[in-house]
């Protein structure tokens, strides 16, 4: 028997499952309790380990993802929206804490997961890595120190699987940049331009997005002005390192009371 968190994973066989069941498994700080499909995924009813190519385990892919949370202290949730709303509620029945890795939520799905929140230890970030979220914090700083001369643009890539554009990182790091000049993100975002759009409207954050191939993740934050270039750039080489971020935030949601917590407040950057 031991005191590390039981963690159940959902999507387990999605890039980023498979990731955190490895990086669980490696840990001796927590435990993997159980792991979440669909109903019709192939995995279901099956051996995780044998179903991610290795030895058999303990855990039997399941798709009662109640069931499954009710013997867990934490769930670890990179999926899509729907899904992480709809876990958000049962995660909160069963009084776990849930990690939200997901990205490209509607603003009526962030607001369910916020009332989830009222009840439940929710940690939510668009991208769970330490390099990103110094760069939000540095982005935000640079921001309040340049004025509206600096043109900001938001670059992304990312592989050609990914579904939503721009990226959560990408719209943290835009967040953190209008923060930084004090205005709102809704009114300054320029997405996609395309065709004669006319010259750039002074005080903008525009944001591009590029696909292709396996590019894990890459965000630049550019600051361009007659003159001279900033550029704050994070690439990231391997999914690990949003794992690791994910089971520290899962290890840090334990015994907080309920709220929507994000990165920051886990590592500690929060000023
Ligand atoms: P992926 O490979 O497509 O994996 C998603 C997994 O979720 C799939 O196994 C999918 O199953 C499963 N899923 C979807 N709906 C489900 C449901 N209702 N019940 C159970 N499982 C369900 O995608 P990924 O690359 O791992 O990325 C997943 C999410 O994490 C994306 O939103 C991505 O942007 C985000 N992400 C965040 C970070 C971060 O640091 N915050 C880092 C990387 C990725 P099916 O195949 O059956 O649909």
């Amino acid at each position: 028997m031991t005191d590390a968190p039981g963690i159940v994973v959902t999507g387990a066989s999605g890039r980023m499952g498979q990731m955190l069941i490895e990086t669980i498994n490696a840990s001796d700080r927590a435990t993997l309790v159980g792991a979440i499909e669909r109903s019709d995924h192939p995995w279901v009813g099956k051996d995780l380990g044998e179903m991610m190519g290795g030895a058999s385990s303990d855990v039997v892919v399941t798709d009662d993802a109640l069931e499954a949370f009710a013997k867990a202290q934490a769930i670890v949730d990179f999926t899509s929206p729907a899904a992480s709303v709809e876990f958000a509620g049962l995660a909160a029945q069963a009084r776990c804490v849930h990690v939200i890795g997901t990205t490209g939520f509607a603003e009526d799905e962030l607001q369910k997961i916020n009332a989830a929140a009222r009840h439940a230890t929710i940690i939510r970030a668009g991208n769970m890595s330490l390099g990103v979220n110094l760069l939000v914090q540095l982005t935000k700083k640079v921001a309040a120190a340049l004025d509206d001369d600096y043109d900001i643009e938001v670059i992304e890539a990312h592989h050609n699987q990914k579904v939503d554009a721009p990226s959560g990182t990408a719209l943290m790091l835009g967040e953190a940049a209008a923060e930084g000049r004090g205005v709102s993100l809704g009114e300054v975002a320029d997405r996609a331009r395309d065709g004669i759009t006319g010259e750039r409207k002074r005080g903008q954050i525009g944001f591009h997005a590029i696909r292709g191939g396996d590019i894990v993740g890459e965000h630049d934050v550019l600051f361009a002005a007659l003159g001279e270039r900033i550029v704050l750039r994070h690439v990231a080489s391997d999914r690990a390192v949003f794992a690791r971020g994910a089971l520290k935030a899962a290890l840090w949601g334990q015994g907080r009371k309920p709220g929507e917590y994000d990165m920051l407040d886990v590592l500690g950057l929060t000023e």
